[in-house]
Formats: structure tokens, C-alpha cells, sequence
């Protein structure tokens, strides 16, 4: 009798109520509850359906129980749940193989960790030492992650590592542009820089492409002055901006990659790819982790990576975001005034604070995210987006932006 009482004061309780009432409180939650996904629909604890474009903040990249993940997933689950690093495992060979084959050509190793931070944790170590110096140079806007050394190339650092010292020195210049660019060779020069860190979309920023042309001259830059590149791909790789990596878009061979978020679709993953001559300073022992490279992460980063090349999901995201930045712009001038960013990583500036937006949004069904910038509304949709998807969400800012009032005839007297 008990059980059933418990039993229904769980089923009535909101999933929202019940995390407030276990957890640390250190997320400002949506205000939906979804309870199971297909394709790129989610469907609520109350019998709604979203169209998702914000694809659990950049890593449900295949959407929901897309089959060839179920079935790699299941496969592994029954042959081999874990083993260590320390045991060989063709599913992790498989996977590695892949993934450089993915990425550019030139990064020829893969290190697989656990999540984006980790990677860049560890991207940070090599390049420090590869070059024996002790200062990194990050850019303003950037996120890297949470943990000690990410946290301190994050901007804001103050707030994201959390500690009373950063774990080695730390400059940050301007992003892009030729002040950016002069910022850098400055700081450059000084000869004691290990390693220059960039997303080359930024993510939580809303969306900044730093461009092909930025991250070329950086790259010369950074050889100049024998100091190693490092691409944060967590959020804008694995395909999101139409390419394989940013890095491949600018046709920009970085020393260092970083990758995770959309890695495994959705299976908790992270990878660092490096260079031979930075794979060449790493030996037995000196970086590990214990749940990098298991074998269910592995078979997901596998089939993640064969979905994406057999449904051509790249040319999909180019064509796609194409219509999509010019459809709404032609729809919704009064309420988009600028599409940033680059393929299904789009940051919309809008008139309207972005909150609002997203809120309006939701009224139409459609689930999106929000960024660091107040007036950008950050689309992450999963690769397998489809046209009519894309249509259904430029028919909702217009009605959206027919229904906000015009913020010009608003400051008229
Ligand atoms: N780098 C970028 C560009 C990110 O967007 C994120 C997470 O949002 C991270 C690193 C940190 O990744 P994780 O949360 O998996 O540690």
C-alpha cells in the first residue's frame, strides 16, 4: 500500500520539483519536461512535441533513436559493457581510426577522454610541454569548459576555474579582426606563449565565426613565433559547421583538436587530436583516464561518425543553413537583424531580448538556446534536420515577429 502511495507521489511530482529537491542547484532549467525523443521531435511529460533546435545544448547531433546508434549501442552493450585502457580493443581501434579519418588531414593521433574540458585539460598539458613555456593566450568570448585549466582560458575566468591561482599564465586578446590580430602578435612576441587557444565558432558567445580569413592569419601567426594552435571543436565539430571541422572549412591545420559534445551522439565522449610531432613527445604513462575510450562510447563515436558520412548529413547542414539564414532574414526582418555563425551552430541577434524570443518560440513548439549575449537566440539542431524543419521554424519568427511590436515606431513620440 505504501509502495503505490510512493509510487504516485512520484509519478505526480515534477521531474523539475524532485532534481530541486537532490541536487545542487547550479542550472537555470528550461521549463519543459521531455520524456522521449524521435528524429528531431521531443515530446513532453505533458503530450506536447517540440521541434528541437537546441539538441540538448550541441550533442544530440543524430537527434533521438536514430537506429544506427541504437544498434551500435546495443550490440556493445551485449558483446562488451567496459574494459580499461589498458586492455587493446578493436571497437576503440575502430573508433580512433575513424575519427582521424574524419578530421584533418596532418592530425594523426586521437587521445579519448570523457568530455570537452578533459580535452582541452589535456591539450593544454602537451602543448605547454611540447614548447617548454609557461603562458597560454585565449581570446575574449571564449568557453573551453570547467575544470582548472579550461576554466582559466575561459573568459570570465574569474567566475568559470573557480580557483584562487590559474594553473600557469594567462592573456587574453580581442577575437578577430586586424586589432585582434595586432593584440596577438604582440603578445606573441614576448616568446614565452605555449599555446593559442580558440573555438573557431564560438559557442557560447552566441555563435562568433571567427572566419576563415582570421583563423588563417592566426595560424601563420602562431608558426612565426613557434607557438602551438589549438581548435576548441567541442561545439563547432563533428560536423556542425557543414564541414567535418571548422578546421577543415578554413582549410587551417591546427597542432592541437579538440572535440566532445556531438562526438558519441549523445553517449558521454571527448577526443584531442594531435600532430605527429606533438605525438611524438607523449609516452606509456603520461596521460590517462579511466572511462576515455570504453568500449560503448567507442562503438557510438563509430557509428556517429558512418551516419554522418553515409546520409551525407553535410552537404544537408550547408544547404540547410543557407535557406535558413536567408529565410529568416526575409521573414522576420523586424525581429532578426543578424544571422552569426555558421552552419547549425547560428546565433540570431534579435530586436527583442532573447529570453523573450525563446519563450515565443516555445509558444510555437520550437525549442531553442540562449548564449552569454542577451539578444542571440543560439540554434545547435541535430545534422538530421530536414528542409521542412528548417521552413516550420522561418514561418514561426514571422508570426512571431508580426506579433512583437516594431521597436522603431516603439521609440517614436
Ligand atoms: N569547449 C567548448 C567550446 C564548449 O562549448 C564546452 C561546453 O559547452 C566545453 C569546451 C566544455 O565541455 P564539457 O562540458 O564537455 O566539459
Amino acid at each position: 500500500m505504501l509502495e503505490i502511495t510512493i509510487e504516485k507521489e512520484q509519478e505526480i511530482e515534477s521531474a523539475a520539483a524532485a532534481e530541486a529537491r537532490w541536487l545542487l542547484p547550479v542550472y537555470a532549467q528550461m521549463a519543459v519536461e521531455p520524456v522521449s525523443g524521435r528524429g528531431v521531435e521531443l515530446t513532453t511529460r505533458d503530450g506536447r512535441t517540440f521541434l528541437d533546435f537546441y539538441g540538448g545544448h550541441a550533442v544530440a547531433l543524430l537527434g533521438y533513436r536514430h537506429p544506427r546508434l541504437l544498434e551500435a549501442l546495443g550490440h556493445q552493450a551485449e558483446e562488451l559493457f567496459f574494459q580499461s585502457n589498458v586492455a587493446p580493443l578493436s571497437v576503440r581501434a575502430r573508433a580512433a581510426k575513424r575519427l582521424v579519418e574524419f578530421a584533418p588531414a596532418g592530425l594523426v593521433r586521437a587521445f579519448l577522454v570523457n568530455s570537452g574540458a578533459e580535452a582541452n585539460e589535456n591539450a593544454l598539458r602537451l602543448a605547454i610541454r611540447a614548447t617548454g613555456r609557461t603562458r597560454i593566450v585565449a581570446l575574449e568570448g571564449s568557453f573551453h569548459g570547467r575544470t582548472a585549466a579550461a576554466g582559466a582560458v575561459t573568459w570570465g575566468s574569474e567566475k568559470w576555474a573557480g580557483f584562487p591561482y590559474k594553473p600557469f599564465d594567462v592573456t587574453f586578446v580581442p577575437r578577430g579582426g586586424v586589432e585582434g590580430l595586432d593584440a596577438l602578435d604582440r603578445a606573441l612576441i614576448v616568446g614565452d606563449v605555449a599555446a593559442v587557444i580558440l573555438e573557431p565558432v564560438q559557442g557560447m558567445a552566441g555563435a562568433v565565426d571567427l572566419g576563415v580569413e582570421y583563423l588563417r592569419a592566426v595560424r601563420d601567426l602562431t608558426a612565426k613565433h613557434e607557438v602551438k594552435l589549438i581548435f576548441d571543436e567541442v561545439q563547432c565539430g563533428m560536423g556542425r559547421t557543414g564541414f567535418p571541422f571548422a578546421a577543415q572549412r578554413a582549410d587551417v591545420l591546427p597542432d592541437l583538436l579538440t572535440t566532445a559534445k556531438g562526438l558519441a551522439g549523445g553517449f558521454p565522449a571527448g577526443a584531442l587530436l594531435v600532430t605527429e610531432e606533438i605525438g611524438k613527445i607523449v609516452k606509456t604513462g603520461d596521460l590517462g583516464t579511466t572511462f576515455g575510450g570504453g568500449p560503448m562510447a567507442c562503438a557510438l563515436i563509430e557509428a556517429t561518425i558512418a551516419a554522418i558520412e553515409d546520409e551525407q548529413l553535410l552537404e544537408k547542414v550547408r544547404s540547410n543553413s543557407a535557406r535558413l539564414i536567408a529565410g529568416v532574414l526575409a521573414a522576420a526582418p523586424s525581429l532578426v537583424t543578424e544571422v552569426q555563425g555558421a552552419g547549425y551552430l547560428l546565433g540570431l541577434r534579435t530586436t527583442k531580448p532573447a529570453k523573450l524570443v525563446l519563450a515565443e518560440l516555445a509558444n510555437e513548439g520550437i525549442l531553442a538556446g540562449g548564449s552569454s549575449d542577451p539578444q542571440v537566440v543560439r540554434l545547435l539542431p541535430p545534422l538530421v534536420l530536414e528542409t521542412a524543419h528548417v521552413d516550420t521554424l522561418i514561418a514561426a519568427l514571422a508570426r512571431i515577429a508580426g506579433r512583437v511590436s516594431d521597436p522603431v515606431a516603439e521609440r517614436r513620440p
